[in-house]
């Protein structure tokens, strides 16, 4: 059996159900290490990776091993230390991942799928082409996008009315679908009997396509002059079918006389879409031609916080900072890296911090140069003496390095305080009157207290935990 296909077709099946994140992070080492006796056993190359998968998708992997293999009676699951860095024969390739998880920059090439999410409309109308995540609120406008998102408001308030067609162009992750799919949605929810059409211009292209070959083109050309407002994302890929772009023409010149409103996206300006037609870009440019930009700096920390809210999740202001700085050009991999940060800190109980977020954008780009602020992630800070540590945690919480060795009683400061002389004794192994002794000639006994006192905390605060995980990984552990 060629377990790499066999681990392939599993991961395609389960493709849509894994986020893209977790794929870049957590599928792309495993493999079918046999299939024995009804028994189709799993590697991992970490525990992290398989207390992280075992509970989301083994179910899940289970049931479509079975669908493949309907031999198969059981799963296991096996920790293979080697696979986290090694190639092995039965790993899926690189090529086959990225397919799973494309990135942005790859975007175009593999051509995404548009989500088919039910949203339940007023009156108890369903629509599967809307996404009901992508609203018009919850677009942040900032300086670059004001007028665009302007203009989206004043065509979800009146459809058909000034703006139209409405053509918004511009890179790849920078909110197009999300502004096309809420305005669509904003529309239904303002005029419920309107009959709104959201697709890509390969779901079109295909749908004629298919009319042609079954000499449908009237049921066609029926079906979309009942049409409100058509959304068409993506129009870069109409390509040149001379057949296709005429049946467009015709659609919307029809949509266009009845005062029906037509939004498209591309990714470049009418006039560059070299293989359209003239006499299409030019319908293009007859209403509002806006651009999409790249937000500033001030709005992409805007929409990271306000997709923490969203999360639920609290992350430094210099973290969010740090994201907002480096990932400039694009608004789904500053999103992806958020997640990304956010499931490794839930699952290593940790707190983000700017050198794990560096690890994050490495992993994405190898040679990422980082700006505004000073990391080296490939030099590993150890701790070796009592005053590394205090720095490292004085630092870590913010205080100063008196706050930790003086007297105040601030409960942030007494943890932060026990929580040093904890690490002092687990990193060092001093002993509690030498530690006491580095802290201003503190009772051996009160370094004993504070030892015993974080140690109860690991097993009972899940913030202290995350503290000291994420100040043990600082040390250099
Ligand atoms: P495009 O279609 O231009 O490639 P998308 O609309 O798919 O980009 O946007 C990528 C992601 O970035 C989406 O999750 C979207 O919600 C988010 N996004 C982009 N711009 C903004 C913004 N200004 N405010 C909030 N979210 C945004
Ligand atoms: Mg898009």
């Amino acid at each position: 059996m060629d377990y790499k296909v066999l681990w392939e077709n599993i991961l395609t099946r389960l493709g849509s159900q894994i986020s893209h994140q977790h794929i870049l992070s957590f599928f792309k080492d495993l493999i079918v290490i046999s299939v024995e006796n009804g028994v189709i056993t799993l590697g991992f190359p970490t525990v992290m990776t398989l207390n992280f998968i075992r509970p989301r998708y083994e179910a899940k992997i289970f049931q479509i091993a079975q669908e493949i293999l309907p031999e198969v009676k059981e799963l296991r699951l096996e920790i293979k230390g080697f696979l986290a860095d090694q190639d092995h024969p039965h790993k899926a390739d690189p090529a086959f991942m990225k397919s799973l998880a494309p990135l942005s920059t790859e975007v175009k090439q593999v051509r995404k799928v548009p989500q088919k999410q039910e949203v339940l409309l007023q009156g108890g109308m369903r629509s599967k082409m809307f996404n009901p995540k992508y609203t018009l609120n919850n677009f942040i406008p900032g300086n670059t996008n004001r007028l665009i998102h302007a203009a989206c408001m004043a065509v979800a308030a009146k459809p058909g009315d000034i703006y139209n067609p409405l053509y918004l162009y511009g890179g790849v992750g920078l909110g197009k679908t999300h502004l096309l799919q809420a305005t669509g949605l904003e529309i239904l929810k303002n005029y419920s009997g309107k009959n709104v059409v959201y697709m890509t211009s390969e779901r079109f292209i295909h749908e004629i396509v298919e009319a042609i070959g079954k000499k449908h083109t009237n049921s066609f050309k029926e079906r979309y002059r009942k049409v409100d407002c058509l959304i068409v994302d993506d129009i870069q890929f109409f390509g040149n079918k001379a057949s296709s772009q005429q049946e467009f023409f015709h659609t919307f010149n029809e949509l266009y006389d009845a005062g029906k409103q037509i939004i498209i996206s591309s990714d470049r300006p009418p006039k560059e879409l070299d293989e359209l037609e003239e006499r299409l870009k030019s319908r293009f440019a007859m209403g509002m031609v806006v651009e999409v930009a790249v937000p500033d700096f001030e709005t992409r920390l805007a929409i990271l916080n306000s997709k923490c809210q969203e999360l639920q999740v609290l992350i430094d202001r210099e973290v969010l900072e740090f994201i907002a700085y480096n990932v400039d050009h694009s608004i789904r991999e500053m999103e992806g890296i958020l997640v990304n940060t956010i499931a490794v800190s839930q699952l290593t109980e940790t707190t983000p911090t700017i050198r794990s977020v560096a690890d994050a954008i490495r992993k994405l780009h190898k040679d990422a140069d980082f700006q505004g602020v000073q990391v080296d992630v490939s030099k590993r800070i150890v701790a070796r003496t009592v005053d590394d540590v205090i720095d490292i945690v004085a630092n870590y919480y913010k205080l100063t390095k008196s706050d930790l060795l003086g007297e105040e009683r601030r409960r942030e400061v007494m943890i932060a305080r026990q929580v040093c002389m904890y690490l002092i004794r687990e990193i060092l192994s001093y002993s509690y009157e030498s530690i006491g002794e580095s802290f201003g000639g503190r009772n051996h006994t009160t370094v004993l207290h504070a030892y015993h006192k974080v140690l109860q905390q690991l097993r009972e605060d899940s913030r202290v935990r995350r503290d000291v995980n994420a100040l043990k990984k600082e040390m250099g552990l």
